[in-house]
């Protein structure tokens, strides 16, 4: 079975993959840090998405740009004047919510509704079920989607017309109840911008006023013709970039789902105006084809597209994940037109143009954007692997464990070596020995803490592919000496290979 939520979190604490941010303080909201297993998981990650966005892709490259922008960056950009949420207090309570949140979240609801009712009848009619048409003819399914779809057709044109009201009237007639207090007793809705703003040096006042940026994306935009230029790319062409971003989001739950500093992995595709239905669709597979080779099965991924685009977007899906707590996105894949270079064109009196070898044109180019969160793929990685399992063949009390099953690729410690016999020297010694060895090439542990089958359960709890051990065979005179045995995490089975063999055998199972 999947590991719940609440599991979830108390093994990231408890195995060094996230702690709280400033836990002797009782914690700062929607702030994690990464332990160390943490960090290596969420490295390998960034390095797997940057692998097969800029290594494998003759023409996309690299950047690393500043937090820190121009402040004219985010007024032409749009976050200044619209990069708000709408924010609503429950008088009972005292507590603040988005609106839009809560809407959604009572939406949720009733697709729960739908899938009981779902699997009930799977339940019922066993192989003989078809979705399609039950869907399609049973009156309790057709009222919940009929249902659904107005609630986000009105919430669409809300959030797009930017109608307070409207999103509180909504709280009201859909009898949207404070989840703390049990009252539906609203204040009006408020708009609220995201940004964190802080001061250049000693320069007083709006002049000196710094935003953290909210995006990556914009670092980009404002080097396009840097870039272009210094590394003579022809269209299409993208820009792909790791780093931080800082949004200041009021409903800060969900662990590292939404927190107030994270990481993104954004890419931009610079291509000619009127292909971009094309790059759109191209890159909505390949992101997902992307999604699956990390061993996300389809049913755990769908695509969502967006009731209202965005200022900048003519088309805009999300990639969303089945989280713990449901669908929610992982990856957003938007059409950005020409709306940011052009903004910037403007704002800056640069020109942003490109000019088109083959036809002589000039023009601004469009921009297909991917972006990811590296800190919501790590949840997603997480909650995917990690589960409890019984031991096949095993009807001792010790026969329940719990692994993550980690692709290799992304398991943050791909060997433990360990010895049979902590206080046989010679065995300590090879055991040792291998461990110095691998370490140059793999990420790797020794571990001689307790009996082996306890470090078994330990390196399955962190998804550790493999264990190798050093036993009485390696060291003694007969047909194994010079081997050890090598487990693997997922099978369980046990093979002896010989110590000089193990990179090569390790090698291939773990590389990207
Ligand atoms: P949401 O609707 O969940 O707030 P968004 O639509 O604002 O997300 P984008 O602006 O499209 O998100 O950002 C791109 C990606 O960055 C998201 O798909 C997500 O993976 C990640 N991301 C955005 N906000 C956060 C956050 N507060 N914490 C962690 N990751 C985030």
């Amino acid at each position: 079975t999947f590991a719940d939520f609440k599991k979830l979190t108390a093994h990231a604490k408890d195995y060094g993959f996230v702690f709280q941010s400033s836990e002797i303080y009782d914690g700062l909201s929607a702030a994690y840090d990464y332990g160390p297993l943490g960090v290596l998981l969420k490295n390998n990650l960034k390095e797997y998405w940057w692998r097969s966005m800029v290594q494998l892709h003759d023409n996309i490259v690299g950047l690393d740009a500043s937090i820190f922008m121009h402040p004219k960056t985010w007024k032409a950009s749009g976050h200044v004047d619209a990069f708000n949420d709408p924010l609503v207090d429950n008088k009972l309570s005292k507590k603040r919510y988005r609106a839009d949140v809560l809407i959604e979240d009572h939406v949720a609801k009733i697709e729960g509704k739908l899938n009981k009712e779902i699997a009930k009848a799977q339940k019922r009619f066993g192989d003989a079920f078809d979705e399609a048409e039950f869907r399609a003819t049973n009156g309790n399914v057709k009222r919940y989607l009929g249902q659904m779809e107005e609630i986000n057709k009105r919430l669409a044109t809300a959030m797009t017309d930017g109608n307070m009201e409207e999103l509180r009237q909504m709280l009201i007639d859909l009898e949207i109840k404070d989840p703390e207090s049990g009252a539906a007793d609203w204040t009006d809705v408020r708009q609220f911008n995201l940004m964190f703003s802080t001061q250049l040096g000693n320069i007083a006042g709006e002049e000196g006023k710094l935003y953290l940026r909210p995006e990556t994306a914009q670092g980009i935009f404002v080097n396009f013709l840097n870039v272009q230029k210094s590394t003579r790319q022809k269209l299409p062409f993208g820009i792909a970039q790791i780093g931080k971003a800082f949004r200041n989001e009021i409903v800060a739950r969900q662990f590292i789902f939404r927190m107030r500093e994270f990481e993104q992995m954004e890419m931009q595709f610079f291509i000619k105006p009127g292909t971009q239905m094309e790059w759109y669709n191209k890159w909505k597979e390949t992101r997902m084809k992307w999604h699956r080779a990390l061993g996300h099965p389809e049913e755990k991924l769908r695509f969502h597209d967006h009731d209202n685009l965005a200022h900048y977007a003519d088309a805009a899906v999300d990639i969303q994940f089945d989280f713990p707590f449901g669908f929610k996105e992982l990856e957003g894949i938007h059409s950005r037109t020409d709306f940011d270079l052009g903004a910037h064109m403007e704002l800056s009196g640069k020109k942003m143009t490109y000019h088109d070898p083959q036809t002589k044109e000039s023009y601004v180019p469009y921009v297909l954007e991917t972006s990811i969160g590296a800190d919501r793929l790590f949840l997603a990685a997480m909650s995917h692997a990690l589960r409890t399992e019984t031991v096949p063949g095993q009807d001792d009390e010790n026969n329940v464990r719990d692994v993550m099953k980690l692709h290799p690729a992304l398991a943050p410690i791909k060997a433990a070596i360990m010895p049979l016999k902590r206080n046989n020297p010679e065995i300590v010694k090879v055991a040792k020995d291998i461990f110095n060895d691998l370490r140059f090439r793999f990420d790797v542990q020794y571990d001689d803490t307790g009996a082996i089958g306890k470090l078994y359960r330990r390196q399955d709890a962190v998804g550790t592919p493999f264990c190798i051990t050093v036993d009485f065979d390696t060291i003694e005179e007969g047909e194994n000496k010079g081997t050890v045995t090598v487990r693997d995490r997922d099978t369980l089975e046990q093979t002896r290979i010989k110590i000089e063999d193990l990179a090569a055998f390790i090698g291939p199972k773990v590389d990207m």
